[in-house]
């Protein structure tokens, strides 16, 4: 079998459902226990909540905990403390500190110790290989390499597999990487990958006789329609990741039928939106992870019950048909990517669907903007900001009218506040270049609530 099947550690992630529950409730009594004797903010934490660490035995014991959120690092963190309260190993056996870069505030600072890298490493591993890469694979990595783990955790998994890294770092390197060293994979994001098939194809260069083999997107949600149009300009396929600072590492395999949660290293409860029951398997929950350390191993920071701010919907937790037994959850999406709009919702998601249907990707680029501004007393009025391909010579109707189509015919509570003229959609175009995102330094935030 050629690495069992594409499978990096199959006596783990192919392990039965009751086995693979045990190994992670033995892995959260051990956490707990070391989070606990480690860390001065858990110590304080369980103490000042009346729990012992050894009440905590299962994964519904951990209802009985407090969730914690970025805002609680930060204040457990100087300025607001005197000492970083999740720290939980001497400092001198600390091998990187990362922040995560804060929309508000003080970023959040994570402590890693190696032990803590070789875990994510084997979560990319894992994952990596699912998507059939391996030994002999070239991959340019995207990612940035600055205070964000993603790039580093990359490579380091690439070592264990045996591949090339070609650390680029960002996705706007020279069209001789691609022609000289003939990668076979990219990591990057969606619209990362989408500026390179237009510049490939300025330079004379067919995306899809480029050489690659696989891309892989990880960084944000997208839309299933942008997955199909990179599929279309590349030729090859897309697979989605999701990965964190704080240690989620998800990633879709070949069945491309959610990602698979290494469960035996990280422990993921969905809440409902008041943060105080797990949603049934099925529902849309708000994601709420635990790490999980194997017996005897140590952590720079540990974290448990901690609110990631993004949601998803349990996927199965039946064995897939790629032979692994890991739950699958839908690609995760942002809390702060939804408004809401009266009864309605909206998800950022939901406008992409619409820009990369097909017809309009004819005459677009793919790039949006959104702002939803108050107008009257209740009333709300969406700006979509579009660019034209080659402005302005753009079927500015039909694109806004097939846009909006999409976006109320998927959404009942959305299509009734804009039947009784409580919501409005503006379309505005531009040329190449011409949003305001271009302006924003950072991966930009393409629906803003300016009520
Ligand atoms: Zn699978």
């Amino acid at each position: 079998m050629a690495a069992q099947n594409g499978i990096w550690r199959p006596e783990i992630e192919t392990m039965d459902r009751g086995d693979l529950d045990a190994l992670s409730e033995e892995r959260i009594r051990y956490t707990v226990r070391y989070a606990e004797e480690h860390s001065r903010f858990y110590r304080h934490w369980f103490a000042s909540h009346g729990v012992r660490a050894s009440d905590i035995r299962t994964h519904e014991d951990l209802l009985e905990l407090p969730i914690l959120s970025g805002r609680t690092i930060r204040a457990s963190q100087p300025p607001e403390t005197a000492e970083f309260g999740f720290l939980s190993a001497p400092l001198e056996e600390i091998f990187t500190i990362h922040e995560t870069s804060g929309t508000t505030g003080v970023p959040k600072a994570f402590f890693l110790m190696w032990e803590d890298w070789g875990r994510y490493a084997e979560k990319y591993a894992r994952a990596f290989a699912s998507q059939g890469l391996g030994h002999g694979d070239r991959l340019v990595v995207c990612t940035s390499y600055g205070m964000n783990v993603g790039g580093n955790t990359m490579t380091l998994a690439a070592r264990r597999l045996r591949m090339t890294i070609i650390p680029t770092g960002k996705c706007t390197f020279p069209i001789r990487v691609i022609t000289s060293y003939r990668p076979t994979a990219i990591v990057g994001s969606v619209f990362k990958l989408l500026r390179l098939a237009d510049r490939l194809e300025a330079e004379g260069i067919d995306p899809r006789e480029s050489g690659l083999l696989r891309l892989i997107v990880g960084g944000e949600a997208f839309a299933e329609e942008a997955r199909a149009h990179l599929v279309e300009r590349y030729g090859c396929p897309v697979y989605n990741t999701y990965g964190s600072t704080e240690g989620t590492m998800c990633g879709e395999c070949r069945e491309q039928n959610g990602l698979h949660v290494p469960e035996d290293l990280v422990h993921l409860d969905l809440y409902d939106p008041d943060l105080r029951e797990f949603v049934p398997d099925g529902r849309q929950g708000r994601i709420v992870l635990s790490h999980l350390l194997p017996v005897g191993e140590r952590s720079g920071m540990v974290l448990l019950n901690y609110d990631s701010e993004d949601v998803t919907t349990i996927v199965s937790r039946e064995r897939c048909a790629c032979g692994r037994t890991h739950l699958r959850i839908r690609p995760p999406g942002r809390e702060s990517d939804i408004v809401q709009i009266g009864h309605a919702h909206l998800d950022r998601i939901e406008i992409e669907r619409g820009v990369f249907a097909p017809e309009n990707l004819a005459e677009l680029n793919g790039e949006y903007e959104a702002f939803l501004y108050a107008e009257g007393d209740r009333g709300a009025v969406l700006r979509i900001g579009l660019e034209c391909r080659h402005s302005p010579a753009c079927d500015r109707e039909g694109i806004s009218e097939r846009i909006l189509h999409t976006l109320l015919s998927n959404n009942r509570a959305l299509a009734s506040a804009y039947a009784s003229g409580e919501f409005r959609v503006v379309f505005s175009f531009t040329g190449p270049g011409g949003l305001e995102l271009h302006q924003i330094k950072g991966r930009p935030k393409r629906l803003v609530d300016r009520r």
